[in-house]
């Protein structure tokens, strides 16, 4: 069993646009810094699996599809800030087959953890609509082709992105096959991911919001970890965890207010291997989404890679140098309330 393998975005250099945030650049920094390391070239780097459209369709409605492939041969915008070029469709398509590679070789233990560098990112791309500079939501493609073709009953997608992954929780939100939990900024860009939605119908119940208010860093992080997300994947019984990784919750990024440090990044990703090793033998992996300093990116891909693989790392960039507000505990109690946990 390989102790990692790794999804690389073939000819991603192709969708950019000039002076916007979701650059090229960020994925081939996490390169630079995993090859600094000594974390790439020893790993093996898995191709992009062919994936059906009739697949995509099961997560994305046809119409958007068809909207997407459109929008991209004319290299239009989907939104405002949602760009696309000749070659984002044939990207896309290619990333999500990159994203269930990963997720495929980790679940049949073919290799112990995964890390798809998923560009363009996917966690706010709905069923009908691309967003957020998200086309097609790579993670619950992932999460959707386990359900199909493995018989997956219980995945858990974990989303620290600094933004919440509105299209990730619509895609389940009514569903129980996957639990989704998000740590994300409130108030910011999408605007969901109230404490109080946790699902509706037979999904009641797994879907997770920790709202975390500026100025939060390291502690927050921890102590939600420990206090309210592993007792839920306890609870859960998750057979593998998904988790959408951006790096946009590192004080350095420039489109947020969060305070993390890339070593406690690490050490969550190292808790959530520990939890992983015990009770679904080690499956996991993880999905590039956001994030918009380079130096976050290298710092924190380091630290989370270091943790896949069981290793120590160090943290060039440290703490934030502003203090962290604590304004945040009141949302814990209020989600222990939620979710009965004492
Ligand atoms: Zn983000």
């Amino acid at each position: 069993m390989d102790d990692i393998v790794y999804y690389y975005p073939n000819r991603h250099e192709q969708h950019f646009q000039a002076g916007h945030p979701e650059r090229p650049e960020r994925v081939e920094e996490i390169v630079k810094a995993l090859q600094g390391a000594g974390l790439w070239n020893a790993y093996p780097k898995i191709a992009a699996k062919d994936v059906p459209l009739e697949f995509v369709a099961t997560v994305h409605h046809q119409h958007y599809l068809d909207q997407l492939k459109t929008a991209s041969r004319n290299g239009d915008m989907l939104d405002m800030d949602t760009y696309t070029t000749p070659a984002s469709w044939d990207l896309a398509l290619q990333t999500v087959g990159g994203a269930i590679a990963v997720a495929e070789e980790v679940w049949t233990q073919k290799a112990k953890r995964g890390f798809a560098l998923t560009r363009p990112p996917g966690h706010h791309a709905t069923r009908n609509r691309g967003m957020g500079f998200c086309l097609l939501n790579n993670i619950s493609l992932a999460a959707q082709y386990l359900i199909n073709f493995h018989q997956a009953k219980r995945i858990a997608i974990l989303d620290f992105d600094l933004h919440h992954g509105n299209g990730t929780q619509d895609i389940f939100y009514e569903r129980q096959d996957v639990l989704y939990i998000s740590t994300h900024q409130s108030p910011l860009y999408p605007g969901t991911g109230s404490i109080f939605e946790t699902g509706t119908g037979k999904g009641n119940g797994y879907t997770a919001n920790f709202p975390l208010p500026p100025g939060s860093g390291d502690e927050a992080f921890r102590t939600v970890l420990e206090e309210v997300i592993l007792p839920l994947l306890d609870r859960y019984e998750a057979e593998m965890l998904l988790i959408s990784y951006g790096f946009d919750p590192h004080w350095r990024d420039p489109l947020g207010h969060l305070q993390l440090s890339a070593q406690v990044y690490g050490e969550m990703i190292e808790k959530l291997c520990t939890w992983a090793d015990k009770y679904c033998h080690g499956k996991v992996a993880i999905f590039l989404e956001g994030g918009y300093d380079l130096e976050a990116a290298r710092a924190c891909s380091e630290a989370v890679v270091m943790a896949l693989l069981g290793k120590k790392g160090n943290d060039p960039l440290g703490k934030s140098p502003r203090p962290e507000s604590r304004s945040w505990f009141s949302m814990l109690e209020q989600a222990k309330t939620i979710w009965k946990i004492t």
